[in-house]
């Protein structure tokens, strides 16, 4: 294939990623946003997320004349072969996801798509959704094209770029095999399929992982009440190759933008034709159970009461490398915290801005500043490059919880402190 001609729609993480990349790719991509503050800043070149490599492709796009944003999708779609909808699908009220957004780009597009085109949903979508957009578009010269997406937050332009499948699906194929074409050039494996199995791969891929997150997490509280140590409970399991070693690190609890709505929208989706998905609801109980440990820790941490504690926490994204904060595990074991009446001082990298309830300070030491409890919530690697001898002098008490696992025990110890982690032996 050659140039095609794309409108991207939503230029969040993965709309930015994707008209960024596909214009690395050679093709010509308009990207479009409602929000007008951040198409004038992504026109001038400036990129507000934390993404390795994004800041650059916007740049190089923009120079080459590849890539242009503009608010206002009727315009960006009249000329497009290809039109991305890249738009927010949150967890509804009932629990489902809301596709407010998406019905509202289909709505303000349909009838200035061009005859030929191609709808391609890559937000994350329930089964049945391109069915439904065929629908509201009621255009027989127009398909529609579930791609789901798959890359994470943090690494998006490598996933992008160097995927480990592309999942195309849809009634008409030839459209299906034109949007599979756009990524010819990554040389990944991929899958053609209908739209309504395109659809179900994204939930299944993801609740998968939740539920291997939830199930690790359950061995590693086994591990703390039978005396074993999940360090190496988990290198026993992943080198297992049916296993592998990744989403195998017990936390918190699992979060993020993606996998709590997405397992709650399976679950609605499983509940619309009566099928009780119960693995699936084991797992979302099992998460918030976790969190629940974690706080009973931090609690047994400072002497069994929160109220008037000092807690400080490092990290507050959920996961090392983004500055997402959307359903953040750091943030909800926070607001509990704050909710028992503990002052909470936090620090996170990639984090300046105020959050209710606590302090977030810029410079890590100050979490340490007289804290009965030093709590590590996401696993930025500069935290285990502190010095603890310096954090240790600065606290009142003298426990550290790493519930990412992340410091070394010995370090800590050597610190005069001691490490409570998630699954292996307490360090005293
Ligand atoms: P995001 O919130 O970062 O970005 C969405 C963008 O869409 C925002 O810039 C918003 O202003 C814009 N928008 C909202 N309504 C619009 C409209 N009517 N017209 C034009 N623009 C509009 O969201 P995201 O994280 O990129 O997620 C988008 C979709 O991709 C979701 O369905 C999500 O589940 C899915 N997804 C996300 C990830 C991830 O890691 N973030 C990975 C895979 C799939």
């Amino acid at each position: 294939m050659g140039t095609a001609r794309i409108a991207v729609v939503g230029t969040g993480y993965v709309g930015l990623t994707t008209g960024a990349c596909l214009a690395a790719l050679g093709h010509r991509v308009t990207c479009v946003d409602v929000d007008e503050v951040k198409v004038a800043r992504l026109s001038a070149g400036r990129v507000d997320i934390l993404e390795p490599g994004l800041p650059e492709l916007v740049v190089e796009g923009l120079a080459a004349g590849r890539l242009s944003f503009v608010v206002g999708a009727r315009a960006a779609v009249a000329n497009a072969e290809g039109v991305f909808l890249c738009v927010p699908t949150p967890m509804g009220a009932g629990g489902g996801a809301d596709l407010r957004a998406v019905e509202a780009v289909v709505a303000e597009v349909g009838d200035a798509l061009p005859a030929g085109c191609a709808v391609i949903t890559k937000s994350t979508v329930p089964v049945g959704t391109a069915e439904r957009i065929a629908g509201l578009l009621d255009r027989d010269d127009v398909a529609v094209v579930a791609n789901p997406e798959f890359l994470r937050e943090g690494s998006a332009v490598a996933d992008f770029l160097g995927p480990d499948r592309i999942v195309v699906g849809s009634a008409d194929p030839a459209a299906a095999r034109w949007v599979a074409g756009l990524y010819r050039d990554l040389g990944a494996p991929t899958v053609l399929t209908d739209a309504a199995s395109a659809e179900l791969v994204k939930y299944a891929a993801n609740c998968f992982l939740a539920m291997k997150l939830s199930y690790v997490n359950a061995v590693a509280e086994l591990c703390e009440r039978l005396g074993a140590d999940v360090a190496a409970v988990t290198e026993g399991m992943g080198h297992d190759r049916r296993i592998g070693r990744t989403f195998l690190a017990p936390g918190p609890g699992w979060g993020g933008s993606c996998l709590p709505k997405d397992t709650s929208a399976l679950l609605r989706i499983a509940e619309s034709v009566g099928f009780d998905f119960g693995l699936l609801s084991a797992t979302v109980a099992e998460n918030i159970a976790q969190r629940d440990r974690v706080i009973a820790k931090i609690a047994a941490a400072a002497g069994g009461s929160l109220a008037g504690t000092r807690i400080g926490l490092l990290g507050l994204a959920f996961k090392a490398g983004t500055n997402d904060l959307r359903d953040s595990p750091a943030l909800s074991v926070a607001s509990v915290l704050c909710a028992h009446g503990a002052v909470v001082t936090a620090h996170d990298p990639a984090v300046a801005e105020p959050l209710p309830g606590m302090a977030v300070v810029g410079d890590p030491y100050r979490v340490a500043e007289r804290a009965d409890v030093v709590v590590v919530l996401t696993e930025w690697p500069e935290f285990a490059a502190l010095d603890w001898a310096a954090m240790a002098a600065r606290m009142a008490g003298d426990t550290v919880v790493d519930t990412r696992n992340l410091l070394d025990p010995d370090t800590v110890l050597a610190a005069g402190l001691s490490w409570t982690g998630v699954g292996r032996p307490r360090q005293r």
